[in-house]
């Protein structure tokens, strides 16, 4: 006990590097030959007692303070210093936790898990923290403290031992897990230690649990009369949703795993294997897929896992630090994994004679704890089970509706099994992102006026099969489909190669018809190359100035839904959506079009399908003269990403590389606004454009299609201001469905408390 009051002291309280304690111990270990610390003799531990006081002087210039109440003055201090540790920073960080808060100081007597025989800690869960199955889920350890349990030090034993080795106090825990789980109506997380036979409870707290976990609780609590559905719903963190449509590994997959070790945390995940925790930040932090593979994992590591697609590691059990962080995260990690050997140092590790080494791709599976070589093949999740019960309750509670983002007949179904209402925002540039179509579309751009009608003949059919297929997929639910809106930048050939090419040719006399072609390309990218295209010549500007391509997108639109109800007497439920407008001149202009075209097509087809024309509102003026504009919109949709843009002028395509994390850093902005709606400014223009929208045309239809369509809180912003739906990727439907439900709960509450 005295050395380990001595090591922890030295390293929480003074500071003194882990390894400092470790080598002393480690080496009095190897020179006695033993495996374990119990297995030290008195002899060995007041060799090491020595060298750690003489550690402590030489590294904090001062002696150990052999006065208790001094050791507890300087205990406590550390705890309020810990708030500004690295580790506490990025842990507030990443759980959007305010620095403005304190942290509390709990102090309690000392018990004793090592005094002797019948003396064991451990940790245990009420509930299976990682499946969510009703049973008692931990392990423990004889004649240990509690750190050794979650520091991977032995190997523990399962829980379920404990009934065998002491079953009066195994029962005597149980009836406490129940008792603490009524009460704080969550799965509890509960230290214990045995002290000569007697149970004492050291902590409890709420379990962190997978996303799959989170949502089995949630349900079968409700349905054990624990818990209220309402309570239910706000049990379920909306992002840990996100994670559990992760892909999983195909089942039918049957290649040979390369090791196994315990399935800490689920889902799947391929990447490089990396060894070093500053590397894997580093590279992670890029972008690049990245594994972790550790010995173990200890807080200081939290920036290595947070930037890691998965965490490896060869020692501990269900309850070790790698485990338990990566199950938070929603990261997938398989740990203990005891066959293989890290070498740390030389950044590999080999198993049965294979080996692998600093960036080698392995894939883990955090659900069976198999790790493979190389990638392997995934499927998609599926919405079925309590995540399909927990989702059809949230639909009975928002009022807020649920559409996504799709531009692809793949993306609309995908979007239909994760309850999607429709869809809010049909991209079509996106359409034209195929590789057998690029060619068309810069064509198109690049060609004089003359021939771009061929061109675009050359377009419509392909837009027209993709409107039919998406139109097939969302059957029944409106779908908005908005008119080009082309980032000329994003699809034009660059300027700067263009020059070096056009400049090649002309010095080696090259293809004379070659250097032609560059030339007349490189002659239209000049005209065509602007200053800041983000503000350029793009949304509805460049449909005013070209109408052909609105007419053409209108004509395959209308020709997809009226062949669909003629054809296979489907529902339809058209959209059409113009983009970047900032006056309700450059709207009522193009509503002409749209209107004479769609009408003009449903006469030759000889039938109609119900349609509506509106607009995206994503610049402050028309934000500010939305009354004007909804005289020609039936429908606003607001594009918040462009809307942060233009009220910021933030380019979207530069803030984030260049200035933000500065700026997030510094607190000069409290999160990105590109991820987290800004109520202050963008939101206040929202608002005041939905109730100008409003009073000038009572029935307008008002959703959000930026990314911020799927995030949470900016979601609890839309539901509070009568937003009628937001619209986000496929894969956060669900997300948003959650976050919507959780909305009105909040608000239900609000309304109680009055
Ligand atoms: C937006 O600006 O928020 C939007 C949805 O349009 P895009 O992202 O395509 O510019
Ligand atoms: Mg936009």
């Amino acid at each position: 006990c005295y050395r380990r009051l001595l090591q922890m002291f030295g390293e929480t309280v003074l500071g003194i590097p882990k390894e400092k304690f470790d080598e002393i111990f480690e080496e009095v270990k190897r020179r006695r030959g033993l495996k374990y610390d119990i297995e030290l003799n008195v002899d060995d531990l007041k060799e090491i007692v020595e060298k750690f006081k003489r550690v402590i002087r030489e590294e904090s210039g001062r002696d150990f303070p052999q006065d208790p109440w001094e050791q507890l003055k300087l205990a406590i201090e550390a705890v309020f210093k810990s708030w500004y540790t690295p580790r506490a920073v990025v842990y507030r960080k990443t759980n959007k936790i305010s620095d403005d808060l304190y942290t509390a100081v709990n102090i309690q007597a000392m018990v004793f898990g090592n005094i002797g025989k019948n003396s064991w800690t451990g940790v245990v869960f009420t509930r299976n923290p990682s499946t969510g199955e009703k049973e008692l889920y931990g392990e423990y350890l004889d004649q240990a403290q509690g750190e050794d349990v979650v520091a991977g030090i032995r190997t523990p034993k399962p829980i379920s031992k404990l009934k065998e080795e002491a079953p009066h106090l195994y029962e005597e825990l149980k009836n406490i897990c129940e008792l603490l789980e009524r009460h704080y109506k969550d799965i509890q997380d509960v230290e214990f230690t045995i002290e000569d036979g007697k149970l004492y409870i050291l902590q409890t707290r709420a379990g962190k649990r997978t996303a799959r976990a989170a949502v089995k609780i949630a349900v079968s609590m409700a349905k054990e009369g624990l818990i209220s559905i309402e309570e239910a719903l706000m049990m379920v963190q909306p992002e840990q949703l996100f994670q559990l449509l992760h892909p999983q590994i195909d089942p039918k997959f049957d290649a040979k795993p390369i090791a196994r070790g315990l399935p800490a945390s689920p889902g799947a995940a391929t990447g490089k294997a990396i060894f070093d925790v500053d590397e894997a930040a580093e590279l992670g932090g890029k972008g690049e897929a990245v594994i972790l593979v550790r010995p173990e994992t200890s807080p200081e590591d939290i920036h290595g896992v947070l930037a890691s697609r998965g965490v490896l590691t060869s020692r501990g059990g269900m309850t070790c630090h790698a485990a338990v962080v990566a199950r938070g995260m929603g990261k997938p990690a398989v740990v203990g994994c005891e066959a293989i050997r890290i070498d740390v140092e030389a950044k590999k590790f080999t198993v049965n004679g294979v080996e692998v080494k600093e960036g080698d791709i392995i894939t883990i599976d955090g659900t069976t704890g198999n790790v493979y070589l190389g990638e392997v093949p995934m499927v998609e999740a599926e919405v079925t089970g309590e995540l399909g019960e927990l989702l059809a309750w949230t639909d009975e509670v928002r009022t807020l509706g649920v559409r996504a983002n799709a531009d692809t007949p793949e993306a609309a179904a995908k979007a239909r099994a994760f309850g999607a209402q429709g869809i809010g925002l049909c991209r079509t540039e996106r359409m034209f992102n195929a590789p057998d179509r690029l060619p068309i579309v810069q064509q198109m751009i690049l060609s004089w006026k003359e021939d771009r009608k061929q061109i675009l003949e050359k377009l419509k059919p392909l837009q027209k099969e993709d409107f039919k297929q998406i139109f097939r997929a969302m059957a029944g639910y409106p779908v908005t489909i908005r008119l080009l809106d082309l980032p000329l930048h994003e699809f034009l050939p660059r300027l700067e190669e263009l020059v070096e090419e056009v400049t090649r040719l002309r010095l080696t006399g090259g293809n004379p018809e070659e250097l032609k072609v560059k030339e007349r390309m490189l002659k239209r990218v000049m005209e065509l190359t602007e200053h800041n295209p983000m503000m350029g010549h793009r949304g509805c500007r460049l449909g005013i100035r070209h109408p052909e391509i609105y007419q053409m997108q209108t004509r395959a639109i209308f020709e997809a839904a009226t062949e669909l109800v003629k054809e296979e007497d489907l529902k339809i439920y058209v959209e059409v959506m113009l983009p970047l407008v900032s006056s309700a001149s450059e709207l009522a202009y193009l509503r002409k079009i749209v209107e004479e075209t769609a009408e003009e097509v449903m006469k030759e087809a000889g039938v109609r399908v119900p349609y509506l024309i509106g607009t995206m509102i994503e610049v402050p003026r028309a934000a500010l003269t939305a009354d004007q504009i909804a005289q020609y919109a039936e429908f606003f949709s607001f594009g918040t990403n462009d809307l942060t843009q233009t009220t910021f002028a933030f380019s979207r395509d530069d803030a984030e590389a260049k200035f933000m994390a500065y700026y997030l850093e510094n607190k000069i902005l409290p999160y990105n606004p590109f991820e987290i709606l800004d109520r202050d400014g963008v939101g206040k223009l929202i608002k005041m454009a939905v109730e100008l929208g409003r009073k000038a045309r009572k029935d307008l239809k008002i959703g959000i299609c930026g990314e911020h369509g799927g995030e949470p809180s900016s979601i609890e912003f839309f539901h509070q201001i009568g937003i009628d739906y937001v619209s986000c990727s496929p894969y956060r439907v669900p997300v948003a469905r959650l976050a919507a439900a959780q909305a009105k709960i909040r608000e239900k509450q609000r309304n109680k408390q009055g």
